[in-house]
Parts: C-alpha cells; sequence; structure tokens
C-alpha cells in the first residue's frame, strides 16, 4: 500500500497508474493543474479496470489540455463577488470564507482547479485574515458562513477551533457549513478532536461532504462521517455529475442511499461547471434530468437530491431538474398535467 499522498507524475507512473508512453503529456498537466493522490483513493482504485471511475477523478488525462471556447478560469464568478480576499458574497445571508486553497486531493474537474494546488493562492492568514472577518462582522444580514476553499478540514484542528469561535462570537452568524471531501479522502483525519473543533455552543454546524462515487463511502470513510453525526453535527451531500463515473441510475443510486446510510442527507447533484480542460467529464443537462427521473421513479425521497446549476459568470445557484407539470391545454382554466413517474400524464384541476 502507498504510504504517502502521490504528488507528481514520476510517483503515479511509479505506482503503476499512468503508462509511460503518457509522461510527456500528464507533465503538462500537472505543470498547470494541481495533483494529489491520498493513500486511501489510491487504493480505492482498481488498477484492472482502465475506466475506474475513482481513477478518472483523480488520476491527470491529457485530455484536460484541450480548452473549449466556452470554459473560463473562473467558472462560477467567485471574483466578481468578492468584496475582500477570500469571502464570496454572491448571496443576501451567507457568504464563502475560503481560508485555504490547499486540498487533500485535486479533482480533474473542480471548478476552482486555477485556485487551488501548490501554484493556486496563497491561504488566508494575517490581516487579510481578519479583513475577512471584519467584514462578516459589518454585515448582520450574513446568517451562514461557509468554509471552503479548498478543504478547510485540512487544517490543523487548533486553526479550526479559532476559525469556527471567531465565527461563533459574531451575533448574526449562526450556521457554519464545512464543504469538504477529507471523511472520505483521509478519513484518518477525521478526529475527536477536528470534530470538537467544528462544534460552537449556541450555533449550528453543518458538514457538506463531496462525493461522487458510492466506492468513496469505504468502511474507513462510512466511520469518519459516523464521528461527525455521533457529535452532534448534521451532514449533507453533494455531488458532481460526471461523464464515466457516476452519470448512470445504477451508480447514482448506490451513491444517494450510501449517504442516506451514513446519515448523510443528499443535498446538490450540481452540472459541472465550464472549468478550463474539463468537457471530457461533462454529461449534457437533458442527461442529467433523465437520471434525475429515472431516480425520483426508484428509490426513496429520502436519496434525492436537487439537481442544480452555477450559472457561469456568478449569476447564482438554480434547479434544473426535470418538470413534471404544465398547464392542461390553452391555460390553466383546464387545470394542469402532471406526469406521473411512470410517464404518464393526469390532469389537476385549476384553482378556484
Ligand atoms: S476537493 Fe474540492 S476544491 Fe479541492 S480539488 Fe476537489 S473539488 Fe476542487
Amino acid at each position: 500500500m502507498t504510504t504517502n499522498t502521490l504528488r507528481s507524475i514520476a510517483q503515479l507512473r511509479n505506482a503503476g497508474f499512468v503508462p509511460a508512453a503518457q509522461t510527456e503529456a500528464l507533465e503538462q498537466v500537472a505543470a498547470r493543474y494541481a495533483v494529489a493522490i491520498t493513500p486511501t483513493i489510491a487504493e480505492l482504485i482498481d488498477r484492472d479496470d482502465p475506466n475506474d471511475p475513482i481513477a478518472r477523478q483523480f488520476i491527470p488525462d491529457p485530455a484536460e489540455l484541450v480548452s473549449q471556447p466556452h470554459e473560463r478560469a473562473d467558472p462560477i464568478g467567485d471574483d466578481a463577488f468578492s468584496p475582500v480576499e477570500g469571502i464570496v458574497h454572491r448571496y443576501p445571508d451567507r457568504v464563502l470564507l475560503k481560508l485555504v486553497h490547499t486540498c487533500p486531493v485535486y479533482c480533474r474537474f473542480c471548478f476552482r482547479r486555477e485556485m487551488v494546488g501548490p501554484g493556486g493562492r496563497r491561504g488566508l492568514t494575517g490581516d487579510k485574515r481578519d479583513a475577512a472577518y471584519q467584514y462578516i462582522r459589518q454585515h448582520s444580514e450574513i446568517w451562514e458562513v461557509i468554509l471552503t476553499g479548498g478543504d478547510p478540514l485540512i487544517l490543523p484542528a487548533s486553526r479550526l477551533r479559532a476559525a469556527v469561535r471567531t465565527l461563533a462570537a459574531i451575533h448574526h452568524v449562526k450556521i457554519i457549513r464545512v464543504h469538504t471531501r477529507m471523511p472520505t479522502m483521509a478519513p484518518e483525519r477525521i478526529t475527536a478532536e477536528l470534530v470538537a473543533a467544528l462544534r460552537a455552543a449556541g450555533k449550528t454546524t453543518y458538514v457538506a461532504l463531496h462525493a461522487n462515487h458510492p466506492r468513496e463511502l469505504s468502511p474507513a470513510a462510512r466511520a469518519a462521517c459516523a464521528r461527525i453525526v455521533d457529535a452532534g453535527i448534521p451532514m449533507l451531500s453533494q455531488t458532481v455529475l460526471l461523464r464515466g463515473v457516476n452519470d448512470d441510475v445504477e451508480t447514482l443510486s448506490a451513491l444517494m442511499r450510501a449517504f442516506v446510510e451514513c446519515r448523510i442527507k443528499p443535498y446538490y447533484l450540481h452540472h459541472a461547471d465550464l472549468a478550463p480542460g474539463t468537457g471530457h467529464l461533462r454529461v449534457s443537462i437533458e442527461t442529467g434530468q433523465d437520471l434525475m427521473r429515472q431516480m425520483r421513479g426508484r428509490v426513496s425521497g429520502l436519496c434525492q437530491p436537487a439537481y442544480v446549476l452555477d450559472i457561469p459568470g456568478g449569476a447564482g445557484k438554480v434547479p434544473i431538474g426535470p418538470n413534471y407539470i404544465s398547464a392542461a391545454g390553452a391555460g390553466t382554466e383546464q387545470g394542469y398535467e402532471v406526469r406521473a413517474i411512470n410517464g404518464r400524464s393526469h390532469i389537476y384541476p385549476p384553482r378556484k
């Protein structure tokens, strides 16, 4: 078993993850976008499967060198909504707070791939961090702070505790939400000390786990999630819809069920953002809607995430799932046409 995180093409080649013939192209990919594969993920990859869905998320691909004209370095417009460094204030009642720009792994589809990693932006420290907290203090409409980045759980427990306590001391901040891949990527890092650091008296912490394939919910990952939930911290999920990873109803259903079994409520299924060099990983919106329709018919309501799109440029997130209702005939006087999960049409009467 690999004991260290793999961070270079040479290390990936030595570990048998990339063929020698691709070395040159992959060196170009790695020079542009960060690479990291934790021992946990290296173990999960099936080396005998050339289409392994775990490998596809983390092993660099020469296709990443091909950017399409509509792709952008900052696909969801973080910078356009950043009043001070480290803060993104896109919606009235919540902000993103990006304390770090490093991650335990680097996902090949990452929408912040131009910002994260060793060659990316610097973490928020000193005066800049103070200015970010001050911004939150001065905006009483901010009800929720979302720690993201980078992966905030890469911080030592002491720094995380300090961040959570600083936010908890702000009266109008009621919710602290942490977005992370750490429980699945490096479950051993979810220690009792780290979990305790996430909690603050009188405030509510949520942890949103990013996972894209049911195999990521390994026994160790499930135990890490249980440590979080057992501490009284509710968990949510977010998944990116990815070609060759989870773009079939069996895989997506198994993933959503795995979340629910782990006491994690499926929250978002993201349509993949227009990050540079990620076209080979995206599917069409019609495919996403069709998958949502199929899931609605076959798995529990507990397992249904919202299928969402972040409008390029920063206009925000909107649900883009299938629509089941339309005005029947010429207008609402005749009621509504509602499609059942088996596709059959029914009429619902108009409002009187
Ligand atoms: S963990 Fe999140 S921020 Fe980090 S590379 Fe993956 S998608 Fe990007």
